[in-house]
């Protein structure tokens, strides 16, 4: 614990009630977490990056009441009282908390994995309602879409756990079961039976309370324009992992968002059928989208006229590089149980047996990061989420911060990558007028990190409190408090 917020000149954690209008009572198990909730707080000679992809202002006071930034101020020194808590940030940056947008509430199960990388069947997908949530809000993430769900009441009554401040976790767009078609992988799906299944499921999960969809790899185009239609009736967005419909087909069946960046499309796969998912998946289609071919700029105008966001999510792609990748963060093994730390290190491991990918995917990742870069520049909305999946070394929380290091890798400024996981996600999920950057008015999410992250983006690691609607959540303690459990439940 650094010894600057040892030095706050007085905080007073306990405030009469009327002062907090916003924030729910919050329960004991969340009152743990809590290092700042004071009717009014103020982070003073604070360097603030705002979320807008302006530059870094340095030496600000971010003055916090009830929930809400009240006002953004030169630095000055601030005289603390009973209900004030000042927190002197010399040395700190705050940025606006992350908008996480692929962020999932589960892991994946291989069962029996061994050291040749062989496992049973079925992949099962389970829980992580006790550890995902910690592990976001601890890293500096707010407000997430789940970005499909398998225990959709769970996630949903997660949801309302957390907004009423009985659990620890950010703001959830909670994703209805994944929509996907009828030959799938994951037994935990629905496998849709046609365009009035894919409606009818829709429906269902939107009466109760589902804010998102996603769209899976073996859905039909026409079960994907039913579950669109049916969807955008009630105001709500669709996004998808497709394979079987490709990038190009969704935007004009009206998708608002396509996930993975460009590594799904399979437009131009050469075994590539209607309705059908290919063998390479979109490698084939990746590996030949060069930015500046005709299909490339076709792509980028098909998506951006028809108002299609992109959310990129490296860290899951970036194991599969290999060498001269950075080791799995300390903090990011200790979270892990024992058993999905051994299977991260099986699927690590390459046995000698393994083929060797038939397409480069160093090559895939260079024409990725230059697509997202391109359709940024042509104007498109580029979101970003981790996707914690893979082989278990993507985790909730580490895999956004990372998500914003890759970013910087693909050629963003930090500060607009910041922006990228921060402003858009907000602009998306259509609350840009209360998240998403530091402006007075907005919603008190703001993350509090060790270091300036617009000189060395690894700084965005260095999270030390994360305020939500106002609220101050101590990292460490969070993180401590799901030390071996990621993998588990
Ligand atoms: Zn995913």
């Amino acid at each position: 614990m650094p010894s600057r917020f040892l030095s706050w000149v007085f905080v007073l954690l306990l405030i009469s009630l009327p002062l907090r209008a916003k924030s729910p009572e919050l329960s004991k198990a969340v009152q743990e977490f809590v290092r700042v909730n004071a009717g009014k707080a103020v982070l003073t000679h604070v360097r603030i990056v705002d979320g807008t992809g302006a530059g870094a202002v340095e030496d600000q006071n971010v003055v916090i009441e009830n929930g809400k930034i009240a006002a953004v101020q030169p630095g000055a020194d601030v005289p603390a009282d009973k209900s004030t808590a000042v927190l002197d940030l010399h040395g700190y940056t705050v940025m606006p908390g992350i908008v996480g947008m692929h962020d999932h509430l589960f892991y994946i199960v291989r069962p029996n994995l061994d050291s040749r990388r062989h496992f049973d069947d079925p992949v099962l997908v389970t829980q992580m309602t006790f550890s995902a949530p910690r592990l976001y809000l601890a890293s500096g993430v707010t407000t997430m879409r789940t970005t499909g769900s398998v225990e959709t009441y769970a996630d949903l009554n997660l949801k309302r756990d957390i907004d009423a401040g009985k659990l620890p976790g950010p703001h959830l767009d909670v994703t209805g079961p994944y929509l996907e078609g009828a030959e799938s992988y994951f037994l935990q799906m629905p496998h849709l039976t046609g365009p009035d299944d894919a409606r009818q499921t829709v429906e269902y999960w939107a009466d109760r309370g589902v804010t998102s969809f996603k769209a899976y790899m073996n859905i039909t185009r026409a079960e994907l324009k039913a579950a669109i239609d049916a969807a955008h009736k009630r105001g709500i967005k669709v996004t998808g992992h497709l394979c079987s419909v490709t990038y190009k087909e969704a935007a004009e069946l009206g998708i608002d968002d396509l996930e993975h960046g460009f590594f799904v499309n399979t437009q131009l796969d050469t075994d590539k059928k209607p309705d059908v998912c290919s063998q390479s998946e979109g490698d084939e289609t990746l590996a030949r989208m060069d930015p500046d071919t005709p299909e490339a700029k076709d792509l980028i105008n098909t998506l951006i006229s028809h108002h299609v966001a992109i959310t990129s999510t490296l860290p899951v792609f970036e194991g599969d590089l290999g060498v001269g990748r950075p080791l799995l963060r300390q903090q990011a093994l200790e979270a892990m149980s024992p058993q999905s730390r051994e299977d991260f290190f099986l699927l690590r491991q390459r046995p000698a047996s393994a083929p060797a990918p038939k397409i480069d995917p160093a090559l895939l990742w260079k024409h990725d990061l230059e697509m997202e870069r391109a359709f940024v520049a042509a104007g498109g909305l580029l979101l970003a989420g981790p996707d914690p999946t893979g082989r278990g070394d993507v985790l909730p929380g580490f895999g956004d911060q990372r998500e914003i290091e890759l970013l910087v890798e693909a050629g963003f400024s930090p500060v607009e990558a910041i922006k990228i996981a921060t402003l858009n996600g907000a602009v998306y999920l259509g609350k840009d007028k209360q998240i998403g950057s530091i402006a007075a008015g907005k919603n008190a999410d703001l993350v509090v990190i060790k270091g300036d992250p617009s000189r060395q983006i690894s700084d965005v690691e260095n999270v030390e409190i994360v305020f939500k609607d106002g609220v101050g959540y101590d990292s460490r303690k969070v993180l401590d408090s799901v030390r071996g459990r990621y993998g588990q439940y």
